[in-house]
């Protein structure tokens, strides 16, 4: 068997202790005598992994008690319209456009209401995070949306927008759990798993109890309403049963590893080794402004086309997969999410500074 240094912006790289513990459970989960994946979703034992994966999360983000925990399906994307549907009570929300899942998110709102771009970034092709400190947030809108991590462009919200009182919804899909996070501050927080925390399948909505509610939007699907998944505790339906397990497992994992602080200085360790090099490099160049930098996804460029396919296909030949940068930026992206050891970025710059000298 031989593991690749996987950069893939999602989904992406896991512990390898995660997948080897489940590799040794596959047949036989704690004496059940059967895979979780064959198990009843309203068994005992499966009651015990779901409990367990939200007091694992609840411990490792220290949400307050008056926040709900759903595990959902239907990836982010679903988020995009579930959002407006059950918050839009006014039918107005403020977007802040930093790239194209917000832009994704933002589109989506206009089929339910009226959604206002408050701020963008699109003049500078998303590579910066635009200034949120004071924008005009209509009165009456129902909510503030932002994407916080920008996985295909690199950005990351430092400081959170201005929103004048309203409630503040972020998807954090390819920035959950890398750093410590005060929840209180947000009215929903969510995001799809494949990127930092388990396989696809699974998204997790962090939410406010006050913003659950039977009031949404006329038609809205029964399996599209909050409330519905938060009164059965994301057990309604089958939930992504498997999936969750799995998510469980990288929850403890990152609590053996010593928490969102300790995540934060491991990744804040590994960006530096990369960006450093990027800093100081005569071919490689970081495409996003400094002080907007994503700790998770690293996009860059050496201005030639040529080059940068030459640089992808022979790091892929050298052990390096899934650098090809996003097919609508170009270049090249490193993802190093948390389960990306320290090793794989500084082999990756001993990589890079041997194609620079060859290549310079
Ligand atoms: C990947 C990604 C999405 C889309 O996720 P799906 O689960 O495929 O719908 C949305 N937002 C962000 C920030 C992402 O990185």
């Amino acid at each position: 068997m031989s593991r690749v240094y996987n950069f893939s912006a999602g989904p992406a790289v896991l512990p390898e202790e995660v997948l080897k513990e489940a590799a040794e459970e596959m047949l036989d989960y704690k004496g059940s005598g059967m895979s979780v994946m064959e198990m009843s979703h309203r068994s005992k034992v499966y009651d015990t992994i779901i409990k367990e994966a939200e007091a694992d999360l609840r411990e490792l983000m220290n949400i307050p008690d008056n926040y709900k925990v759903l595990f959902l399906q239907g990836g982010a994307s679903q988020q995009f319209a579930m959002i407006p549907m059950n918050l839009m009570k006014n039918r107005k929300a403020a977007y802040i456009v930093t790239g194209q899942w917000a832009k994704k998110a933002y589109q989506e709102a206009k089929i339910y209401g009226d959604a206002v771009e408050a701020a963008s970034s699109a003049d500078g092709t998303f590579s910066y995070i635009p200034d949120c400190s004071d924008l005009a947030i209509p009165e009456d809108a129902d909510y503030v949306y932002i994407c916080e991590n920008n996985t295909i462009y690199g950005t990351k919200f430092k400081t959170l927008p201005n929103t004048k009182g309203h409630t503040l919804v972020a998807d954090v899909s390819s920035c959950f759990l890398s750093e410590p996070v005060d929840v209180s501050k947000y009215g929903v927080i969510y995001g799809g798993v494949q990127k930092n925390i388990g396989p696809a399948g699974v998204v997790i909505v962090i939410i406010r109890e006050d913003l659950i509610t039977e009031d949404t939007l006329p038609g809205t699907p029964t399996m599209l309403k909050y409330k519905i998944h938060a009164d059965a505790q994301s057990l309604y339906n089958t939930p992504p049963a498997y999936g969750i397990y799995i998510c469980g497992k990288v929850f403890k994992w990152i609590k053996k590893m010593g928490g969102l602080s300790a995540m934060k200085e491991h990744n804040e360790k590994k960006a530096a080794i990369l960006y450093d090099f990027l800093d100081e490099s005569k071919l490689f160049k970081g495409t996003v402004r400094k002080e907007d930098r994503s700790l998770m996804n690293v996009p860059f460029v050496t201005g030639s086309e040529e080059l940068d396919a030459k640089f992808v296909k022979e790091a892929k030949e050298a052990g390096f997969e899934n650098l090809k940068g996003h097919r609508s930026v170009g270049g090249m992206r490193a993802s190093i999410y948390n389960a990306m050891p320290i090793e794989g970025v500084e082999k990756l710059v001993a990589f890079m500074r041997e194609f620079e000298k060859n290549n310079g």
